[in-house]
């Protein structure tokens, strides 16, 4: 959730103006194109590196009573707490504070998050406003007075903001990091054949003494690539290849703890199976373990050699070509397993060698992907294009809908997504999501998580401040922001 501003404050204060000031844009689809209402709209601003939310959509439905119109607004404050590291809380520097203002600082000041008080509309500068102390009255120091229609104060605002998101952060390099694999699969599939035939490789460094090196938990090697590169691995799990320690089933093999841990500590998990045997149920069983940790997988089935034998003798009768087989083979285990979409597949030897580089080639790939950012608003803008493509059936007679989502992490990927109600997300629709994101960023074989934010129900303690400012503004204070009679629902 790094480097996301977002602004918020009642209706006509200036927020989409202010948008598309900070993002240099001339208009916002939100309020300028008819019919086209967006909850969130988000833009990268590229000076500062940031996603910039305007909040002003969300919860508003164009016919608005003043009641909806807090509703909405405390709605708007809620979200940008949860996604934002600084929010531009806009007032109207003209009109001064009002009771609704009052209410979002004050959600704003129990937040603790780190808030820039924007007096907009203020033309003329500073100085032509007549009561400036009410807007330090809000708890948020001096306000940036400025114009979003004519750029005054613009400069300020802006070293404003940059100063409170910090420097932007440094990319690591990825090619100095070793990239740490591990082999997994049932027994008798290869594990150790494949493990073996890496250390054993003439083209391969070992870093740690020999000897010791074997019953080592992790081991340190660098692989030589065809065209003299040298590739950092990290082969973990290194005690489970000896067959002493071979273990009897695959309930076994997991019951150890250090294989679920071992897949943990890897970045890309080689699942391996068996090319004569084709996909068993333990198979599935252990698929099933490595999507829980959602770490990437490399699909690697073992014992090539073997079906291009059967092939040369001609003992096949079902296929007539082993791309046939092969295909066959891919399409049943895509059938069975339920991997991330666009796993890679490598039908490889341990005792050949066979695809053996291209195996380790594939899982660099995959682990470079892993560190993709997806700038939020083109993330948004696919998911927007997606729901448009396939809408969500409703559940529980509700229907999913997503406000706005952002990526909170790597390894595994992560998104965020703020939206209706949980629950209503269904597992066949999650996967819809993922795949459609996958193929659109490229992550072929890199699990999405999803993280959900459901809108938040009302405390008691702010239905209770409802009820007080109900009372109040039946006093007679401050009446034209609030329909009393629907605040609580
Ligand atoms: P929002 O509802 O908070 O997004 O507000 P808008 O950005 O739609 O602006 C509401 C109205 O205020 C529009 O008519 C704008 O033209 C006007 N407005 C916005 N910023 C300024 C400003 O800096 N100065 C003046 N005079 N008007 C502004
Ligand atoms: P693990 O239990 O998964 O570690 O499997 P192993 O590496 O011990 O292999 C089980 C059996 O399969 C052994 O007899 C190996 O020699 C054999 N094997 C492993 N890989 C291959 C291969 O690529 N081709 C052939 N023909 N046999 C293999």
């Amino acid at each position: 959730m790094s480097r996301t501003v977002a602004i918020v404050g009642r209706p006509n204060v200036g927020k989409s103006r202010l948008f598309n000031r900070l993002a240099k844009k001339r208009i916002s689809i939100v309020h300028d194109m008819p019919g086209v209402t967006r909850d969130v709209v988000t833009t990268e601003v590229k000076e500062g590196g940031y996603t910039l939310l305007d909040t002003g959509g969300l919860g508003l439905t164009g016919t608005d009573t003043p009641a909806r119109i807090t509703k909405a607004s405390e709605e708007q404050v809620a979200f940008a707490i949860e996604a934002a590291t600084v929010i531009l809380f806009t007032i109207d520097a003209r009109e001064g504070v009002t009771a609704l203002d009052e209410r979002i600082a004050q959600k704003l000041r129990k937040s603790k998050k780190q808030v820039l008080l924007v007096a907009n509309k203020a033309d003329s500068g500073k100085e032509k406003i007549t009561d400036i102390s009410e807007f330090h009255r809000l708890g948020f120091g001096e306000p940036f007075y400025i114009s979003a229609e004519h750029g005054v104060g613009e400069a300020e605002l802006r070293i404003a903001i940059l100063a409170k998101l910090g420097p932007v952060p440094e990319e690591t390099d990825l090619d100095k990091e070793r990239l740490g694999i591990v082999f997994v699969g049932r027994p008798n599939v290869g594990k150790s054949s494949l493990s073996n035939r890496l250390l054993n490789s003439d083209r391969l460094i070992v870093s740690d003494l020999p000897g010791t090196t074997r019953d080592a938990v992790e081991l340190d090697f660098e692989y030589k690539s065809r065209e003299g590169k040298s590739w950092p691995f990290r082969l973990i799990d290194t005690a489970g290849i000896r067959p002493a320690t071979k273990l009897a089933s695959s309930v076994e093999y997991f019951s150890r703890l250090r294989s679920l841990e071992a897949i943990h500590h890897a970045h890309v998990v080689f699942m391996v199976v068996d090319a004569m045997e084709g996909i068993t149920q333990q198979d599935q069983a252990i698929a099933g373990e490595i999507i829980k940790a959602a770490k990437p997988i490399v699909i690697v089935v073992n014992k090539w050699d073997l079906v291009h034998e059967l092939f040369q003798k001609r003992l096949v009768e079902k296929f007539t070509t082993e791309r046939e087989y092969r295909e066959d083979y891919e399409k049943s285990l895509f059938q069975k397993l339920f991997f991330t979409p666009g796993a890679p597949v490598m039908f490889v030897s341990a005792l050949t060698g066979h695809e053996i580089t291209r195996m380790l080639k594939a899982a660099r790939a995959l682990n470079k992907r892993l560190d993709t950012k997806i700038p939020t608003a083109k993330l948004n803008a696919a998911i927007i294009r997606l729901a448009d493509r396939t809408p969500p059936h409703s559940t529980f007679g509700v229907r999913f809908r997503i406000y706005y989502a952002t990526q909170t992490g790597t390894r595994p990927f992560r998104i965020k997504i703020f939206c209706n109600q949980e629950r209503s997300l269904t597992e066949s629709y999650r996967r819809y999501l993922e795949a459609g994101l996958v193929k659109e960023f490229d992550l072929d074989g890199c699990p999405i998580h999803f993280d959900l934010i459901g809108k938040k129900k009302q405390s008691v303690a702010d239905r209770l401040a409802a009820k007080g400012q109900r009372q109040n503004l039946a006093a007679g204070e401050e009446g034209e922001d609030f329909d009393p009679a629907l605040i609580d629902d």
